[in-house]
């Protein structure tokens, strides 16, 4: 897609989304960590509601592991996963508290090595955290800029580096806010509501019938 049609349609979302931002609530590295983690197949909202009663007892690795991963489990396993999500969220507080004197790195490579910790999530610690220029890709990034045209990849790290050559630095993270909100909010992934799309006139609508 050209450059000029892409300045459009971040424009236009832009004006549509002017408060777009994360949805998770955190206040510290280590809580959008741990949020992150748990976020993997389960709503914001749903994330938010746990981490509230979580974060209550437990939100540094040290009290983490002081918790152990039974109480853990019983914590988050509304969120799903329950039993992986706190074996990753143990395993990382370990190495947290034993390789980075208990604080998140900030540091895109490191995140990656821990426990639980992909691409995505590395992307979310590190520019929402950290104000690092990051693209996370998740499943309405994903499915909303194929269908609009500024990506054409079926996976997300193409996803990634298509939209991060498609959009300056300084808005890569504005961007992923936004694209998740016209997700969210207009392109649902059943239903998309292109009647009321502000780019209606720009859009591809690539694999909708
Ligand atoms: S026109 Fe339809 S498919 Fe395209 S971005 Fe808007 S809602 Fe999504």
């Amino acid at each position: 897609m050209e450059k000029e049609k892409i300045l459009q349609i971040q424009n236009k979302l832009i004006a549509r989304f002017p408060d777009a931002h994360c949805e998770l609530d955190f206040k510290t590295p280590y809580q959008l960590l741990v949020a992150t983690i748990l976020s993997a197949q389960c709503t914001d909202v749903r994330v938010n509601k746990v981490t509230d009663e979580l974060f209550r007892v437990a939100d540094t690795p040290e009290a983490i592991l002081a918790l152990g991963e039974d109480t853990l489990r019983e914590y988050i396993k509304t969120c799903g996963l329950g039993n992986s999500k706190a074996k990753n969220i143990i395993s990382m507080s370990r190495d947290l508290v034993e390789k980075y004197n208990s604080e998140v790195p900030n540091d895109h490579a490191k995140l990656k090595a821990l426990a639980g910790v992909g691409q995505k999530t590395a992307n979310v610690v590190m520019s929402n955290a950290f104000d690092y220029p990051a693209f996370a890709v998740d499943t309405h990034v994903q499915r909303v800029s194929n269908r609009i045209g500024i990506a054409k990849s079926e996976n997300v790290t193409g996803t990634e580096k298509q939209l991060m050559a498609a959009f300056d630095k300084n808005i890569w993270t504005r961007m992923h806010h936004t694209l998740i909100f016209h997700g969210r909010n207009i392109c649902h992934a059943r239903k998309p509501d292109c009647e009321n799309c502000p780019i209606e006139d720009l859009c591809e609508k690539n694999g909708m019938k």
